[in-house]
């Protein structure tokens, strides 16, 4: 159930429609009360403020959620505050339905004081997906793109100069009111000019312009150089004003690029730092050696674990300076190792003495829970399991980095705690 129905009842619709039938509600609605066509009835220039009002709020998903739930209460300064202006509204709405021009004409000139610059062509946008490499080192990507740009040959209009005339089915308007009769009533209407298809003007045949065919544009491509700084954050919005559509009457759209990082088959980003996790053997946990690190930018780092680090299973450490470029402070982010120490197979030897040299070498146990001398004992026998069966036991496998216990701790630190 919606909070209430204002905004419906505004457009004359039920609280379920769908969106296109609030479209085709507000085409109606807006064409009927546009001030321009209701100069002497000062009520039709309120309701129009009211459709559209309406219609700005009803057409974004997420505006409309808020309204359905809290009504126009949970608009109040936030989403639904400094709506746009009912003229702005009507120019992008019939500015994106592809008869812009004709419009322009019906309603251009003498708008009272709302105008608020020509409209403008839709933006373009587009996810530019980037490396890690790539966002390390920085570079500047060329991307072509295809977009309308206003025909050089007839400079827009279409046709030989002189050659484009209004139509006289609609005066120039592209738009039509048309009467039916529906039994003893007659009906008026809307409609778009059947004449001139809504543009508002007509060019003979033989006049049309070859290279764009009267349509008054044409196709381009053009290749825009996106900048991706040193350590941009995916997300990050590059915007080329004006570099995008191109149509008669009407602002040059904009292109916009979102940067999205690529996954990462080695690191994983946490905004200027890089996670990395590292396989090692037992023994060099123990004992020590050293691992390599391929970075991101052809280098490799070498990291010597001392003898006697004793690298415990999910142990975290630090390599200072060795994440990402961090742009806002000029200095790099850290890398943090998380390691998973690998235990040698089962049976890896067996001679006896190996078994007494570790039990000589290693610290001797310091916890262990021993019953009381009278608890009652019973000897039992460990048994392997399948994957499919530690699965079952304890939902999933031992945790990577993202995988640590809710209270962030990791394993074994739990195991030892538990036994203390
Ligand atoms: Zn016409
Ligand atoms: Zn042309």
């Amino acid at each position: 159930m919606v909070k209430e129905t204002k905004l419906y009842d505004a457009l004359g619709v039920s609280p379920t429609a769908t969106d296109a039938e609030l479209k085709k509600a507000y085409k109606t609605g807006a064409l009927k009360w546009h001030p321009d066509k209701n100069a002497h009835n000062p009520a039709a220039e309120e309701k129009f403020k009211e459709i559209s009002h309406a219609y700005e709020i009803l057409s974004d998903a997420q505006k409309r959620q808020i309204y359905d739930q809290y009504g126009e209460a949970g608009l109040e300064g936030g989403a639904g505050g400094g709506g746009m202006a009912a003229e702005d509204l009507f120019a992008q709405f019939f500015g994106s339905t592809g008869f812009g021009g004709g419009l322009g004409g019906m309603f251009g000139g003498g708008m009272g004081g709302a105008s608020r610059g020509p409209p403008k062509a839709r933006t373009i946008h587009h996810t530019h997906k980037v490396s890690l490499e790539d966002i390390y080192r920085g570079k500047i990507s060329k991307l072509a793109l295809q977009r309308s740009v206003i025909c050089p040959k007839c400079e827009g209009r279409g046709g030989k100069e002189g050659a484009v005339r209004r139509c006289p089915g609609c005066d120039g308007h592209g738009m039509k009111t048309m009467m039916r009769q529906m039994g003893p009533m007659i009906q008026r209407f809307q409609t778009v000019c059947p004449d001139c298809n809504g543009e508002g003007e007509i060019i003979k045949e033989k006049d049309r312009c070859k290279s764009c065919n009267g349509k008054k544009t044409i196709v381009d491509r053009k290749v825009l150089h996106v900048h991706v700084d040193r350590g941009v954050r995916s997300g990050t919005k590059v915007e080329f004003r004006g570099e995008g559509d191109q149509a008669p009457g009407v602002q040059a759209g904009d292109v916009v690029f979102e940067i999205e990082q690529k996954p990462h088959p080695r690191f994983t980003r946490k905004e200027d730092d890089l996670l990395y996790r590292a396989e090692i053997e037992l023994v060099t946990a123990l004992a020590g050696g050293t691992i390599y690190i391929e970075h991101l930018d052809e280098r490799w780092l070498s990291v010597e674990i001392l003898p006697g680090e004793a690298i415990a299973p999910d142990a975290v450490k630090m390599l200072r300076g060795q994440g990402m470029p961090s742009p806002r402070h000029h200095d790099f982010g850290n890398m943090y190792i998380q390691f998973a120490v690998k235990f040698p197979e089962k049976n890896w030897t067996e001679d006896p003495a190996a078994f007494e040299g570790l039990r000589n070498i290693l610290p001797a146990p310091t916890f262990q829970n021993i019953p009381p001398p009278d608890a009652m004992t019973d000897s039992v026998e460990l048994e392997d399991l399948d994957h499919q069966g530690q699965a079952r036991a304890f939902g999933g496998g031992a945790g990577g980095m993202e995988e640590d216990d809710e209270d962030g701790h990791p394993h074994a630190e739990r195991v030892q705690c538990a036994s203390q």
